[in-house]
């Protein structure tokens, strides 16, 4: 089971359109996939046409200890699984504080359907921020995507973000890899974009040695601005489903081979400890 999450504490980089459309994407590859919302604004849910209104079973619940991933998972097409979120998950970052396993509580759960084999893929939409949310995907997760829109403010907080990773790597997930940057609402053409990635390039070649992010790539699929890509959520549907032929749909189905395509890191056992 691959376990990736999608994460930059910056709001409007693509985290939703890009978890969304590449669980869509793996699916549509024959994959089984599960996709987990952390963020309480249920833009990923809402994206495939699934609102978690009422006693509907959510995410949440699996964080309030009340109810297992199979519980709440909920099909939305072929092979393609939503773990929901609605308002109800912003409250989880208060409830956890005194939780003594607040930061693993994900990875517990995702642990019980690991064996079963349910699922090939997880993909996990964080919400804007480094809080408890996003540290339980960094926990449960083996891989990192990185989603930036290349403007000149792109590498600003790039810094905490991957220290974030550093420290839960050391701490709760030494299995942790960032593996791929996703260059997202590309402009094409434009000088900006292309010295954006030169020093994007620059940095992570620097980067050697035994960091979350050493042999971190760019992935060369670049995701180009393209309306479809915004409208597809008001219609409930993944790019592919609302318009297959469109340059979104091609962008995110190059990035699926890709990820199809990736080594995989190496796991080691997470110790437990005792
Ligand atoms: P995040 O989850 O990081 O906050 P979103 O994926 O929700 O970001 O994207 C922010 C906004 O930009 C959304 O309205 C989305 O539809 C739109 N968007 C994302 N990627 C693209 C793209 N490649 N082209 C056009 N619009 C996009
Ligand atoms: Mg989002």
């Amino acid at each position: 089971m691959r376990t990736i999450a999608i994460m930059n504490q910056k709001g409007g980089v693509g985290k939703t359109t890009s978890s969304v459309n590449l669980a869509a994407g793996l699916a549509r590859q024959g994959k089984r996939v599960l996709l987990i919302d952390l963020d309480p604004q249920g833009h990923a849910s809402l994206h495939l046409g699934y609102e978690a209104v009422g006693d509907t079973p959510t995410i949440y619940d699996v964080f309030s200890s009340v109810k297992t991933i199979g519980e709440v998972r909920h099909m939305v097409s072929d092979n393609l699984w939503i773990a929901a979120s609605n308002v109800d998950l912003a409250a989880a970052e208060l409830e956890l504080v005194d939780a003594p396993n607040r930061e693993t509580v994900l990875r517990d759960a995702l642990n019980l359907i690991a064996e079963s084999n349910a699922f090939e893929y997880v993909i996990m939409d964080c919400p804007p921020s480094l809080g408890v949310l996003t540290v339980n995907a960094l926990t449960a997760a083996s891989e990192v995507f990185i989603p930036l829109q290349p403007h000149f403010f792109a590498l600003q907080g790039l810094s905490k973000l991957l220290s974030t990773t550093a420290l839960v790597s050391r701490r709760l997930n030494r299995n942790l890899k960032v593996t791929g940057i996703m260059l997202c609402l590309y402009e094409t053409g434009t000088r900006l974009a292309a010295d954006v990635c030169d020093d994007l390039n620059d940095f992570l070649t620097r980067s050697e040695g035994d960091t979350p992010w050493s042999g971190a790539k760019i992935f060369e699929s670049r995701i180009r601005r393209n309306i479809k890509l915004a409208e597809a959520p008001s219609y409930g549907q993944s790019v592919f489903d609302y318009d297959s032929k469109c340059n979104g749909a091609e962008d995110y189905g190059n990035m699926v081979n890709e990820v199809l395509a990736m080594q995989q890191p190496v796991q080691e056992p997470i110790r437990i400890a005792a």
